[in-house]
Order: structure tokens, then sequence, then C-alpha cells
């Protein structure tokens, strides 16, 4: 039994009040594998990584899924295999990513490449790889991967990232899809009025082609009331052949014009259509389009944000993007195969918070996605997921020696529940920041649990804090920890598993501790604790 729910499952408490981990106490542990210590329960990922492949598949029971695990969320060859073997995919954004998931033995099939500012080395392993994607960055990207295709011989499956202007996330730092931020290309020209995207919440209401279809989500839908305007398939430009047979609805300088026929849903959704048809993403994809030599378009890609609770962001996200293939549709004919709706499922990090219910929420998506393509007269796409954080981060706790322990007077202080305090205790830990990064970072909040025995019933408040030469080296900004707690004892901080070990550094020639693998047939080492010798190898002077 798990000692709350945000610790694996296979933690107990033993009779003397220890953690015990599949078995092995906290103290045994750190005695064998040193200190501070990184643990990945790896019947934890693996219990994860099927239980959302599953609830993709079972969501979009009218669609194909994909899932790639964030690989920049913690990667190490045991964990690559853990994730192939539930059968997702590994989204990876370096040369480093790349090579450690290929060691591992992931075919390149089952790979992604994605990045803001790629090289042309990643992006030739990759296409020499045959990866499942490369997602598109920038307007300049398509350009640059169809010359290393063609002089590799080999045509490259790419995607474009798409920045549907939804804010979502817990920081602004891991909020990625709004306008003023470095990923993706934007959905709706610069000066465009984005209310015309609110008729994506009323088309249910209009009325559209698919009303009266049995079941919108797997057949092809005829061809819908707005004609597809001719393309000149070598500069992408629109003609007006397309446009001629029908009566214009929408005033002279529109490039669509509607049959007699068409529903008022399709009269509706012509604003938006236009707006998005004159955006930078259709443009890039035109792009990619005509270079469809070196070039296959897979589909295009949405990621939101980080840690978001709430699956209405990821609605309006994905709403926005079926509006683009529809788009797309419509002026160039093509229709998107797949859609990637990118990571972000929150875990809870303490006790109390909620985790995202992916079971509930992904048959919400499916609902929403299933409703908008209906609506659109779109067949439904495949449809992929890239979460990192919730395959990993709870199944990672961090053990750490205690320290210097010192209390602080305080005048005029607060709790975090507004609550007057006199007094606060530092306790000091073999680690922090350069271990653990978030709480510096984004002011992530942590808890902490003596480990290694039971502790007195009193307690005090304290906060965690590393090593390191910063002020905002903390662990853990609060908690309450038994009064008693010395020197020497353990604490253990649980949900550690993502974003830890990828974002370590040596931080003070810090370094870098062990990843331990523990599951129910033991615990070896994963990835092993830097040394001094690693140190003093890099400085060759
Ligand atoms: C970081 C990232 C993810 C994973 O985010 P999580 O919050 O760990 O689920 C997925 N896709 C892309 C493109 C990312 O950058």
């Amino acid at each position: 039994m798990a000692v709350s729910p945000i610790w694996p499952k296979a933690t107990d408490i033993d009779e003397n009040g220890a953690i015990v981990f599949h078995g092995r106490t906290a103290e045994s542990l750190l005695e064998e594998f040193g200190s501070p210590l990184y643990l990945i329960d790896t019947d934890e990922v693996n219990d994860r990584a099927h239980h959302f492949v599953r609830a993709a598949a079972e969501a979009f029971s009218n669609a194909t899924t994909h899932v790639s695990f964030a690989g920049k969320a913690f990667l190490s060859k045991r964990v690559v295999r853990e994730v192939i073997d539930a059968g997702m995919l590994i989204d990876t954004c370096t040369m480093g990513e790349m090579r450690i998931a290929l060691a591992a033995g992931a075919p390149g099939r089952r790979l992604v490449l994605h990045g803001n500012n790629k090289s042309d080395e990643e992006i030739a392993l990759a296409i020499e790889q045959g990866f499942a994607k490369i997602v598109v960055d920038e307007p300049g990207e398509p350009e640059r991967i169809a010359r290393i295709a063609r002089r590799l011989g080999k045509r490259a499956r790419v995607m474009l990232r798409v920045t549907s202007g939804i804010h979502a996330g817990g920081h602004e730092y891991i909020s990625t899809a709004h306008e003023d931020q470095k990923f993706g290309v934007p959905l709706l020209p610069a000066d465009a009025d984005a209310s015309v995207l609110d008729v994506l919440d009323r088309l249910g209401e209009l009325g559209g082609p698919g009303d009266s279809c049995d079941s919108g989500a797997d057949h092809a839908v005829d061809p819908v009331a707005i004609d597809p305007v001719a393309v000149d398939p070598v500069d992408g430009n629109r003609s007006e052949a397309g446009a001629q047979s029908a009566t214009p609805v929408v005033g002279e300088n529109s490039p669509y014009a509607l049959h007699d026929d068409a529903s008022s849903a399709d009269k509706a959704l012509i604003p938006a259509l236009n707006a998005v048809a004159d955006g930078p993403a259709i443009a890039v994809l035109k792009d990619i389009l005509s270079r469809s030599a070196e070039l296959e378009l897979v589909g295009v890609h949405s990621h939101i944000g980080s840690n978001i609770h709430d699956a209405n962001a990821f609605i309006q996200a994905a709403k926005r993007m079926m509006l683009l293939r529809r788009t797309f549709y419509a002026t160039d004919a093509y229709t998107l195969p797949e859609v990637d709706l990118g990571g972000g499922y929150s875990v809870a990090y303490t006790d109390g918070e909620d985790s995202m219910d992916i079971d509930v929420e992904l048959r919400r998506l499916a609902d929403a996605v299933t409703a908008i393509n209906r609506a659109l007269g779109m067949p439904t796409p495949a449809i992929s997921f890239e979460p990192g954080r919730y395959i990993v981060a709870p199944a990672g706790v961090t053990l750490y020696r205690v320290g210097t322990i010192k209390p602080v007077h305080l005048n005029d202080a607060k709790d975090s529940a507004g609550n007057p305090i006199h007094e606060r205790v530092y306790v000091s830990v073999d680690g922090g920041m350069s271990d653990n990064i978030r709480p510096a970072l984004y002011g992530a909040d942590y808890t902490a649990r003596l480990a290694n025995r039971r502790g007195s019933d009193e307690t005090m408040l304290a906060r965690v804090v590393g090593m390191h030469c910063e002020s905002g080296d903390i662990v853990v900004h609060e908690v309450r920890l038994p009064k008693d707690l010395r020197r020497g004892d353990v604490l253990a901080v649980p949900v550690t598993g993502a974003y830890g070990r990828t974002m370590a550094s040596n931080y003070n020639q810090a370094l870098i501790p062990a990843v331990v693998a523990l599951s129910e047939s033991g615990a070896s080492v994963m990835l092993r604790r830097q040394t001094i010798d690693d140190l003093l190898d890099l400085d060759q002077d």
C-alpha cells in the first residue's frame, strides 16, 4: 500500500516507521548506492505508460492513436525500453536524446524529433533512421529538411508545430502556445481578430454537414459545401479557378465561395476559414506540400504547455487544429492524416493536489474531437499525445541525507496558509538545485518525509534547502517535519521522476547523483553517480 497517493504504489512503511520501496528501506538504499539518490520505480513507469496508451486508445475508439513519451522528462536506456514495450514512441529534441533512444534499441520509426533550433546533423540522423516525424518549428525549416533529405536520397516525414493561441500551463516558462515565445508557427496572421475562432464553440448548434451523418467519425465525408480552391502546386498560390462555379457569399476578397446549398455551419465558418487561410501555418503547410518529393506531410502539432490540470485547454487547442486541417482541405484538398496534441498532463506533487484523470479527460477530449470533425465534415485524424511528466514524475523519489538544521526567528512572517509564524527551521540536505532545479526555476512545490524512522509526533514548520551557494536553492518551500529531526536522518521527496535528473547540473561542482531502478525484481543502478574523476577528466589543462 502506498504511503499516500503521490508515492509509488509499491511504497510502504515498516514496523520502525521507515519508508520501504519494493522491500528496500531508504537507509539501505543510501548505504548501498550513496547519497543523494534518485529512485525510479520502473514497474510504476511501465504501468503508467501502459495506462496512458490504453486510455488514449479506449477514448478514441474511432481513431488511431499514438502516444510518444517526451524523453526530456527522463531518459535512460532502461526507461526507453519500458515505454517502447508499452507501445509508445519517444520524443527527442537533441543529438544526445536521439542517441540514447537509438542505443536502447528503439527503432527510428518509433522516434520523433522536435526542437526550435535543430542542427543539420540532428535532422540528418532523424532522416537516416526513418523517424516517425520531424516536427517543423519555423518557416525556413522545410527547405532545410528537404535539402538534407535529397542529399541522403530519402523522404522525411514531417509535421508542423502550430501555436494555436491557447494559453495553458502552470508557469509562464512552461506555457508554450501563446504568441510571445519561441516555439512553432502561428495559426492566425499577426493582425487577425482571434474572435473569429469563437465560431468553433457554436458549430454544433448551427447544424453542419455532419448532422445528417450516422457516424461522422470514421467515414470520409463527401466534398463539403466549400470548394477547395485550386492551388498552383509549384508556388502554392491560390488561383481563382476553384471559385468560379460557385456563388460567392462572403464578399469580393474571399478566396472561398459556397455552393448554393451550403449549410449555415459552413457559412458561419467562412470568416474563421479565411483568417486561418491567410495565416503563417497554412503558408508553411503549403510549402511542405510543394516539396513532396522530399517531404511527406504527416500532420500538425500543438503543445500548449505543461502540468495542465484542465482538459478544456486541450479541447480548445484541438478544435483550432481541426479547423486548420479543415482549412487546408479547403485550400489545398489535402487531408492531414494526424493531429498531435502534445503533452502537459498534470500530476499531483503534494498531498491534496489534483492530477489529471486521463481516463475521464481523454474521453472528454475524444468526444470534442469527434464532434468538431463531424461539424466540420471531416474524418477524424489519427490523434497523438506526448506525455512526459505524467509517465515518470510519480515513479521517482529522491533520497537525501539531513545535515545542518537551523531555526530562524521571524517577525511578521506568515506560513503559506496565512497563519503568523515566529520560527522556520531550515533543514539542509546534501543535494538541492543541482539535482532538482524546479523549485528555483518555477517555484515548484514538493513535499518531504522523514524516511529512516518514525520520528516524533510533534512537528515543526520546516523549509528543506540544498547545499548550494544560492538562497533560492530550495528543495521544499514548506513542510511539517518531526521536531526530533537530526543530522544523519534520511529525507524522501516524492514525485521527482520528471525534470529532475534531466535538468541536473554540476553547479558548485556537485556530482550528479545515481539513478537506481527499483522494481519487484530488485534495485540496480540505471545511471551511475558522477565521480570527482569525471569532473577532472573534463578539465584538460
Ligand atoms: C515538454 C514537452 C512535452 C512533455 O510535457 P510534459 O509536461 O512532461 O507532459 C511534450 N511535447 C513537447 C513538444 C514538449 O516540449
